[in-house]
């Protein structure tokens, strides 16, 4: 596939319509359409922060979302992210003016980052050179990363989200990805969160639950899971350690069988392998279909 970047790493054109005319569609929605995982030398161009040779996971997203005022939308979602992952106040957005998220937050290294900017004709022209289905893809990537850096203990990890140019909607997230089966719950968890924010508005405490869970599995239970065992460790019942492992296995990081004659009725989830995550992948052309608007 050719490529068919346009724009520098981390610069946006910006200058599509909106993806979807205001009110066209009421009710918002994320669709993971494909996934790939693998080395994308042609990837750096957009963030030379790649590491060579680390491996991203690569998110083909549809994204039907059109609120009246785009920009306050992404602003309240980031106030509550915040105060899910308060983490994402250290991450180091270099997105293209009008897309920097938890840019009024100090950096980790001590910097404190710059208050959003809009150019001129950007601003001349509002919400119109805005597109948030970008920018609520942008957000995904950021909270996927912080995630991933939260379950497996990294200290660092690079992403970029981009626009396809021939699908108004449709986005392309990239994230260095390790450890793809990790790289999936995340992502899932992810949406799953996106969802619950962009419908209900709020996000509870079953969700953080679910990250600590995939946390503790991540680095003490390299096989079998059971409740109990969960529970015990973080002191949690039974029932929030089984909601915990139930979200887990709804994202596909985890599968189960039900002993048949256990008469307790517990039940055995058990990681599945990288293998498994691999032969799940689609193909869905390469990365750099993106590039049209960068984030
Ligand atoms: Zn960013």
């Amino acid at each position: 596939m050719k490529q068919r970047f346009s724009r520098k790493p981390g610069g946006s054109s910006r200058n599509g319509r909106p993806p979807i005319a205001s009110g066209a569609r009421s009710s918002p929605e994320i669709q993971v359409t494909n996934l790939q995982h693998g080395v994308f030398e042609e990837a750096r161009r957009l963030n030379p922060r790649f590491v060579p040779d680390r491996p991203l996971l690569v998110a083909t997203l549809e994204v039907a979302w059109a609120p009246r005022q785009p920009r306050r939308a992404i602003a309240s979602m980031e106030e509550k992210l915040l105060l899910f992952a308060p983490g994402l106040r250290h991450h180091q957005c270099r997105g293209p003016d009008g897309y920097l998220v938890f840019s009024s937050s100090e950096h980790g290294d001590g910097a404190v980052a710059p208050e959003p900017k809009r150019s001129a004709p950007d601003a001349a022209q509002g919400n119109e050179m805005y597109d948030p289905g970008l920018a609520l893809a942008h957000l995904l990537e950021h909270v996927i990363i912080d995630s991933q850096c939260s379950v497996t203990g990294e200290r660092t990890c690079s992403g970029v989200t981009g626009a396809h140019r021939s699908a108004s909607c449709r986005y392309d997230i990239m994230v260095e990805c390790r450890e793809l089966a990790i790289g999936c719950c995340c992502l899932a968890l992810a949406v799953g969160w996106f969802r619950s924010l962009l419908r209900s508005g709020s996000m509870g405490g079953a969700e953080k639950e679910s990250l600590s869970a995939l946390q503790w599995i991540h680095h003490h239970a390299p096989g079998v899971v059971f409740s109990v065992g969960l529970a015990r460790f973080l002191g949690w019942s039974e029932e929030r350690a089984e909601r915990a492992l139930a979200t887990l296995h709804g994202t596909g990081y985890l599968e189960t069988r039900t002993y048949g004659v256990n008469l307790s009725g517990l039940k055995e989830y058990r990681r599945r392998g990288e293998r498994d995550f691999d032969a799940g992948l689609g193909q869905g052309g390469h990365p750099s279909n993106c590039g049209a608007r960068e984030a």
